[in-house]
């Protein structure tokens, strides 16, 4: 009996809303031709991946923004050298397709400032704000 690969994190299952087939095909580097399906990917995963927190090649939380390399042992992805390149191929057939003129900087830079996510040790008391 198969099973279907879930993260290990059991607040992660949901980030894959949808898969459907499709027609592209990935060009690995050993020649393999490797069929492709679309996900669809709830809003907060797809900031994280913009951000640099979760892998493009796996879907792995990641620790920090950008690591050098993915953080899964069956993955390595070298998510700092090659994230936002793989971003920018996977998004050619994405649905609506991106706008002509996208800053894809301008963006990760929203995007990092809007997924900081302060974790302070002691939270102040409603009373002397
Ligand atoms: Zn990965």
């Amino acid at each position: 009996m198969s099973k279907i690969w879930t993260p290990p994190d059991p607040d992660d299952w949901g980030v894959v809303q949808d898969i459907q087939p499709s027609t592209r095909v990935r060009h690995l580097p050993d020649g393999r031709v490797m069929g492709e399906s679309r996900i669809t990917l709830t809003p907060e995963a797809m900031g994280e991946l913009w951000a640099g927190y979760r892998c493009a090649a796996c879907l792995e939380r990641q620790d920090e923004a950008f690591p050098e390399f993915c953080k899964a042992e069956f993955c390595r992805f070298p998510i700092r050298a090659e994230q936002q390149r793989q971003m920018q191929l996977d998004f050619v057939g994405q649905q609506p397709p991106p706008l002509a003129g996208f800053n894809v900087e301008e963006e990760l830079d929203i995007l990092r400032q809007r997924e900081h996510r302060k974790r302070p040790m002691m939270t102040v008391p409603k009373k002397i704000k």
